[in-house]
């Protein structure tokens, strides 16, 4: 890969060494309530980066270029087809249990660890909806030591509900395949090909019920990891990857700027830009750094966490969005081939910072 994160790389490892300087980083967080060494690391790297000489490429590369080159086009089209043959995804309506239910087997088929659901009841209107976030945890392969190792958590997430213009229409037909068909796809074929890796990392896949009414899953879930005090250093969403409004090679990442925590911050933005470097190394996009904009990562952002979205600009610019002409031919299967191949490559790099 580059100059860049062989050199986060190196002096990654020279940094971890030096612990005056990730103490530096923990006393700035404030209200943060917790950061693992690899946004330290990258943090506080950033400085030494411009002083360093190039470097030979990393032994890495060879086996990130090997694991994106996995990612299955036809796989994705697949996922996409099925999930948009689904009636409605509205998250009110008749389908919906049949839709957990079918992704729930499919991230079972693909994902090398426990798959399960989240349960909540969502009250609106005085009528409760009983839903379900699908989740499946993959351990890091050094998850279990015993020599008191931190490894970081992070969560790959979409939500997989769909609607129409109007949401109170919860029964009329509503193929959701960009948004957010695309995004589940992606999830559940970064499951089947980390599956086969031995990531240093603890790696959740999630996919949400109830964003379009109001990121519905994604605050339950975050109450749930908060009642039961789980350490979550990044999430990454995916909504909406499939339609290239802005070009072929282009992609949106969001960070975050202000909201409800200033502290985190700059976490965000250092992640948006080594992901940034990622998306031209690996996938020949070129990313556009976007503030986040109302998805499901506002509730995780709201507890202090480090969130990154990666979109293709479409909320604004897919002339489907919300309609029923949201539907798979209307995607670009290699556009969002590649932005599947972004994400795994950006895992794939984090991970390796985690040494
Ligand atoms: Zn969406």
């Amino acid at each position: 890969m580059t100059k860049l994160v062989f050199l986060i790389l190196i002096t990654g490892f020279a940094s971890l060494l030096n612990t005056t300087s990730i103490t530096a980083v923990h006393a700035n967080e404030g209200s943060y309530d917790y950061t693992a060494c690899i946004f330290s690391v990258i943090i506080c790297l950033n400085d030494q980066l411009q002083q360093l000489e190039e470097s030979e490429e990393p032994a890495n590369e060879g086996f990130i270029h090997s694991a994106i080159n996995q990612v299955n086009s036809t796989k994705l089209i697949d996922w996409i087809d099925n999930l948009s043959s689904f009636h409605t995804r509205h998250t009110k309506s008749e389908y919906i249990e049949n839709v957990a239910y079918w992704l729930k087997n499919e991230l079972q088929s693909v994902c090398n660890g426990k798959v399960y659901f989240h349960n909540f009841t969502q009250i609106d209107q005085g009528i409760g909806y009983n839903l379900k976030n699908i989740i499946c945890n993959q351990e890091g392969s050094a998850a279990d030591d015993n020599n008191n190792n931190y490894h970081p958590l992070i969560l790959i997430s979409a939500h997989y509900d769909s609607r129409m213009q109007d949401i109170n229409q919860t029964n009329a037909r509503a193929p959701g395949a960009d948004d957010n068909a695309s995004g589940v796809a992606a999830v559940l074929e970064l499951a089947r090909i980390l599956s086969e890796v031995n990531l240093k990392s603890n790696i959740q896949f999630v996919l949400f019920s109830g964003e379009e009414q109001g990121q519905w899953g994604s605050t339950a879930y975050v109450n749930y990891l908060q009642t039961n005090n789980t350490k979550l250093d990044l999430v990454m969403n995916l909504d909406m990857i499939g339609y290239p409004a802005f070009g072929l090679d282009n992609v949106v990442i969001e960070y975050d700027v202000g909201n409800k925590f200033t502290t985190n911050d700059m976490y965000s933005k250092k992640v948006g830009q080594f992901i940034e470097q990622i998306a031209l190394d690996y996938a020949n996009l070129e990313a556009l750094l976007h503030p986040l904009g109302k998805t499901d990562l506002i509730p995780f952002e709201a507890m202090g966490k480090t969130v990154i979205g990666i979109h293709d600009g479409g909320s604004k610019q897919n002339p489907n969005y919300h309609s029923t002409s949201d539907t798979p031919d209307t995607l670009d299967i290699e556009y969002f081939t590649s932005v599947t191949k972004l994400v795994l490559a950006a895992i794939l790099e984090l991970d390796e910072l985690n040494q």
